[in-house]
């Protein structure tokens, strides 16, 4: 399979997500790791960035809400090549009205291969990793070849 390389800087683009009940979570990891994060360039939806941003005490990029759009605004983000990296915790516990989204996230950051987090071990392995200051070239399949599949053909089965 053919593989194209798209280049991670050395300063990331961090998107950071928790729902409700993964919220005090995600404030005592990115507490712990300020120094790291504020190195990089961090968004969030709009209620998890409002409080990280008052308590690491540097600008975050908020987005709307993650019900009102924000998970799918991290999503165009990602296709844009604007994300780079991403730390959702979501809640495997309690329903929620946007699952959609949530889903549609989670399948944006596996289609173009974002290093994702989606609990505290995970996050923690991931920010202390060496990559993490360094650039990256994340490789992802040559798309290519899906955007020239042949259509017709099949309508005309
Ligand atoms: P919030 O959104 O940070 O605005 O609460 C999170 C989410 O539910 O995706």
């Amino acid at each position: 399979m053919l593989y194209i390389k798209l280049p991670m800087e050395r300063r990331k683009k961090i998107a950071l997500v928790a729902h409700d009940n993964k919220k005090r979570d995600l404030l005592e990891w990115a507490k712990y790791n300020r120094d790291i994060l504020a190195e990089h360039e961090v968004f969030a939806t709009g209620t998890t960035g409002k409080i990280l941003e008052k308590e690491l005490g540097f600008e975050i990029f908020k987005l709307q809400s993650g019900p009102l759009g924000g998970d799918q605004q991290i999503g165009a983000k990602i296709v844009d090549g604007a994300i780079d990296f991403l730390i959702f915790f979501w809640d495997p516990l309690e329903t929620q009205p946007h699952d959609p989204d949530v889903k549609a996230l989670l399948r944006m950051a596996v289609v173009w291969n974002i290093p994702t987090a989606c609990n505290r071990a995970s996050a923690d392995f991931m920010v202390s990793s060496a990559l993490m200051g360094e650039e990256y070239d994340r490789l992802l399949p040559d798309y290519e070849e899906y955007r020239r599949r042949p259509v017709f053909e099949k309508m005309e089965d």
